[in-house]
């Protein structure tokens, strides 16, 4: 492994541009590469041609199977097999495939969640395939990337929004290009999202039933080493890990996903893989493939990746950063400072549209990334704060505070600066920017958004991201197109766009307390600390009204969604509070009880040996204990009490609360006795292996 010619194998596995050149026709091929670049409807003629071929490919390649592969909203993909065998006349078997096949799918997919849409309306959804994704072969399997929605057209998915998020932006922006003379065909988005993960033994792995049935530990006392040392961080990477991330790489650079960055994260055991970043849609579904393939290649080291924000207590958990830009056909990044006094000025344009839409709907990017396991982050001081928040550093902070105030900038010509008229003073790249305590940071040519964790679908703060820019450019593009005078109405839109939201930019320190009173008191910005307070702000009124007015999403996707998200949270919240009573019932009592069972036998052996023994150890060991046990015992009968209540509840917004409000305190609780009680017995004792064995033990 790893030996390998890398550019033969890059893209080996994927149904590409270079293939679909090779082996179609000419006419097919131009007229699929129109429909991906342009979106136009696809023939049924080239669909079968496609598919014939696509067939043909994969079977050389040695796939039996073909399947639409899906992004439900349980976050994870979702695929289901048929093989390509039809029976013949003379008793054997042909391979076969159609257009049909390809185009459109009809998973019985009636127990994915749906949040009452599929009740209303049809019990069955379908796929739609999705050209601009290329199909690619995994496991003996052709996989279609497709689209997942109702008979009555509602998105079932996360890739449906995402595409019309990207078609409201493309719309939009291209309205704002043609101002400044620009014809391009098409403006797109693109991501790079970074992504971390933790790599445990699966030997101890399998014998933390936390870490099995919900993917973080909800009990364990600290190791005496942690990260603090930082010698983990960017440190040599250990032979397995580096065996694992080989194998990784070829996996990944055969379905042509451009792996590109590896290396050791803060908490032991923790590490980061990014990409380079492509078109968002194939982005959304390289980063899912990209989860998926990491947990399948650890499985061949003997080893479980776990991407949960927070597997372990007391050390970093994990997250992933959406390096996010705008791009029109050509390559030009529309966030990049250009050369001219007009290419500034749109630059600027852009700029600004990103950091209103930060503003105006920082309620919708902070709940794209929210759920049970990324509210143990968010505000923890490991990750940005759940305030949501603009980074664009000194030099460029200090650029638009002059445009507002009129004033001249330092360092140029003492002239106060006019748009489209004078350069922007040239400002490097921030290398400082190195200030991870922004939730939202601009990087010299793109903004990262570094609020989500890392099993998130970037689908979600995309869909948001696109769309609310998209509502920004569509008010100026209105707003601009009438102007009698294009250069003085973009200069007094510019400042007042700056005026307005200059609120949301903020270069200091996201971490510290002072941060969040002057957010919260003196901007009016919006600390959602968690899931149950983010979601519903889904459905305000002006965010209902943005999304449908773009078609990214229709009012009942946004009830559903509303309401799958929260019960998610609910339901993953509910398992752990379960397992932590059967952890808790089944193994820890008893274990404690043993042990104590064998320190009274030691202390009245050792008494009635000698009269002189004091047993100091063993009778405060014990009395400390027995204590802890009682403890525990009423702190499980409160976390089942908990739990029977919320059974009672059927407003899925009253149990998110419950569960923020009672639950979870009640589950933090109990997990402190019981981590004071590990202290205090003896390893062997002890039913799990300790966070010093799970963080430790891969070498
Ligand atoms: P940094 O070290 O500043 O985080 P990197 O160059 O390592 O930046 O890039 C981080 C991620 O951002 C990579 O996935 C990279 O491909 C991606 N990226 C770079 N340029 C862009 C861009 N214009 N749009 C979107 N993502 C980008
Ligand atoms: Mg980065």
């Amino acid at each position: 492994m790893g030996k390998q010619n890398v550019p033969e194998i890059f893209g080996s596995n994927v149904f590409d541009d270079r293939v679909m050149r090779a082996r179609l026709s000419a006419d097919v091929y131009a007229s699929l590469r129109k429909t991906i670049d342009e979106n136009v409807k696809l023939d049924e003629d080239v669909a079968e041609a496609v598919a014939s071929e696509m067939r043909d490919w994969a079977v050389e390649k040695g796939a039996t199977h073909f399947t639409h592969w899906f992004q439900p909203l349980t976050g994870v993909t979702a695929e289901k097999h048929d093989s390509f065998i039809s029976p013949s006349p003379d008793g054997g078997v042909i391979m076969e495939f159609s257009g049909k096949e390809l185009i459109k799918g009809e998973p019985d997919a009636s127990s994915f969640p749906s949040g009452g849409l599929r009740a209303t309306f049809e019990a069955r959804g379908y796929t739609a395939w999705d050209p601009t994704s290329y199909a690619f072969i995994k496991d003996h399997t052709l996989c279609i990337p497709t689209a997942f929605c109702s008979y009555s057209g509602d998105a079932l998915d996360k890739k449906t929004p995402l595409l019309r998020s990207m078609q409201a932006l493309n719309r939009q922006a291209k309205r704002i290009l043609k101002l400044f003379g620009n014809d391009a065909k098409y403006v797109r988005t693109s991501v790079g999202p970074e992504q971390e993960y933790f790599l445990v033994d699966v030997n101890e792995f399998n014998k933390r039933p936390d870490l099995v049935y919900t993917g973080r530990t909800l009990f364990g006392a600290m190791p005496p080493k942690g990260q603090e040392l930082d010698d983990h961080y960017f440190g040599v990477i250990k032979p397995r890990v580096t065996e694992f991330m080989e194998d990784l790489n070829d996996e990944l650079w055969k379905l042509g996903i451009l792996a590109k960055t590896e290396h050791n994260e803060v908490a032991p055991a923790q590490h980061e893989l990014a990409p380079i970043f492509s078109t968002t849609n194939v982005a959304t579904d390289s980063n899912q493939l990209m989860m998926e393939i990491m947990q399948k290649v650890a499985r061949r080291h003997g080893m479980v990746c776990l991407l949960h924000e927070k597997p372990f207590a007391g050390v970093n958990g994990s997250g992933k950063h959406n390096n996010w830009s705008m791009a029109t056909n050509d390559g030009t990044n529309l966030l990049s400072p250009g050369e001219t006094p007009y290419e500034n000025a749109q630059f600027l344009l852009f700029l600004c549209a990103v950091i209103q839409a930060v503003d105006d709907y920082q309620d919708l990017l902070r709940l794209s990334v929210a759920t049970a396991g990324n509210d143990h982050r968010l505000g923890a001081n490991e990750a940005p704060p759940a305030i949501i928040s603009v980074f664009l550093g000194d030099e460029l902070s200090g650029i638009l505070d002059a445009i507002k105030n009129d004033k001249p900038y330092q360092g140029v010509e003492k002239e106060v600066m006019k748009l489209g008229v004078h350069c922007l003073p040239r400002f490097s790249r921030d290398t400082t920017d190195r200030n991870r305590t922004s939730p939202f940071a601009f990087t010299g040519n793109k903004f990262e958004f570094r609020s989500l964790g890392s099993s998130n679908s970037i689908a979600c703060c995309n869909i948001m991201l696109n769309a609310s820019v998209a509502e920004s450019l569509k008010q100026y593009a209105d707003r601009l197109e009438g102007a009698e005078n294009f250069e003085d109405e973009l200069h007094a839109l510019i400042k007042e766009v700056i005026t307005k939201h200059e609120r949301i930019l903020f270069n200091g320190n996201g971490y510290s307390d002072e941060w969040v009173k002057e957010a919260t008191e003196v901007r009016g910005l919006l600390n959602l600390k968690t899931t149950a307070d983010a979601m519903p702000y889904l459905l305000k009124e002006k965010n209902v009204k943005m999304l449908t007015e773009h078609k990214v999403f229709t009012e009942t996707e946004l009830e559903s969604r509303c309401e799958i998200m929260l019960e998610n949270y609910c339901k993953t919240v509910n398992i752990e509070g379960h397992t932590m009573v059967d952890m808790v019932r089944k193994n820890y009592l008893p274990a404690i009880e043993q042990y104590l069972q064998r320190l009274a036998k030691t202390t009245s052996l050792m008494k009635s040996v000698s009269s002189n023994v004091k047993c100091n150890y063993e009778i405060s060991t014990m009395e400390r204990l027995s204590e802890l046990t009682d403890y525990i015992l009423l702190r499980v009968e409160d976390l089942e009490k908990a739990l029977e209540e919320l059974k009672e509840c059927d407003d899925v917004v009253k149990t998110s609360e419950a569960i923020r409000d009672d639950v979870i305190p009640k589950m933090e609780h109990l997990r402190k006795h019981v981590d004071e009680a590990e202290m205090l017995t003896s390893e062997e004792s002890w039913p799990f292996p300790s966070y010093g064995k799970l963080l430790f033990s891969v070498y």
